[in-house]
């Protein structure tokens, strides 16, 4: 089966004082149909600016991609022109955020803002349009759905608005979700509503989902595939179980011991010393870990690492294995 999503060495750089960095640089992953890959990383890893990348959505004149290809069901994005992307987002790749009240419209209510989407895709009466509404409030657990539809963003609670977020994304069946640290902001159980619910959808939908986070305790729930970047670069990717048994990249060790407590708000990964480089301060060369990495040896500051597989469906780029070790002359 053909991959639903094929990102190939995607760079994305953004402008800052008249010169290009790079916040995502030389990704390649694919998104298999009806699989839920996660992005996990620190803020400012670059997961947020790929989601971006993929939806066409970064910010004019500041962000662009630079190279590399997003393939959407055997089309290229980049030749399509803002319209032809306009169809696509929404309808075939849809998206959620952490936080429902920046994409909710505050001065309309709920119901009117689901017709929207739906009437923007769909040939259908604006009657048929608020009945598919309220199934849809309904299919994420709203109760009361024909009250609700007529309330405003602000009625609701933060878990609430998260529903109708989710509502408004699936309105029109996309096969691919980005969910982008859906349940950050929500307190812990509704957290854990929340992904149930998004889990229940995607079977129910045959979606794929790439669920964004830097809570490993999400990944585990939730993903099939895991994507672990820092700096801009994937530095490990695998399935979820040899992830959590078998992870290989120091980073990735470290995000396993630095597991967020219940109810602990984290936003930077908990013990790991140290930031990630900031994108005018990143290395040339070596391995961008390498300032926090306690597995760091001299040469990982002379040589960059490559994305290699090290077993069988598990890629790693770090030193400390062979495979990564640029072959001299070709890299
Ligand atoms: Fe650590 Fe070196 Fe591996 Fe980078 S390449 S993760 S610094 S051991
Ligand atoms: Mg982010």
């Amino acid at each position: 089966e053909a991959p639903l999503l094929e990102v190939k060495g995607l760079k994305t750089g953004f402008n800052i004082d008249g010169e290009l960095y790079h916040a995502v640089d030389g990704v390649s992953f694919k998104v298999n149909p009806r699989q839920i890959v996660g992005i996990v990383g620190e803020s400012g890893c670059g997961k947020s600016v790929m989601s971006m990348s993929v939806m066409k959505l970064l910010p004019v004149g500041i962000g662009k991609i630079t190279d590399g290809e997003v393939i959407f069901q055997g089309k290229n994005i980049e030749g399509l022109s803002d319209s032809e992307m306009n169809k696509i987002r929404g309808k075939d790749i849809s998206m959620i955020f952490q936080e429902p009240m920046t994409a909710l419209n505050p001065v309309f209510t709920i119901g009117f803002q689901l017709q929207e989407v739906l009437l923007n895709h769909q040939r259908i009466s604006k009657q048929k349009a608020r009945e598919i509404s309220i199934d849809l409030l309904r299919q994420v657990g709203i109760s009361r759905p024909d009250s609700i539809v007529d309330e405003y963003p602000h009625q609701l609670s933060g878990g609430m608005r998260q529903r109708v977020m989710i509502a408004m994304a699936i309105a029109c069946q996309p096969k691919l979700l980005i969910a982008d640290e859906p349940t950050t902001a929500l307190d812990v159980t509704v957290q854990a509503q929340i992904l149930d619910l998004l889990k229940g959808i995607q079977e129910k939908n045959d979606m794929s989902v790439i669920l964004i986070t830097h809570d490993l305790g999400v990944v585990a729930e939730m993903c099939d595939e895991v994507i672990v970047m820092y700096a801009g670069q994937i530095v490990e990717r695998t399935d979820v179980d040899t992830l959590f048994y078998n992870p290989k990249h120091p980073y990735t060790k470290l995000l396993m011991e630095s597991i967020p407590k219940l109810n602990e708000e984290v936003e930077t990964l908990g013990s790991i010393d140290g930031i990630v480089p900031s994108l005018k301060n990143m290395p040339r060369v070596g391995c961008r870990f390498a300032d926090r990495c306690p597995s760091a040896m001299p040469e990982c500051r002379q040589i960059t690492p490559v994305l290699a597989e090290v077993e069988d469906g598990h890629d790693v780029s770090c030193l400390l294995y062979k495979s990564s070790q640029p072959v001299e002359g070709v890299r």
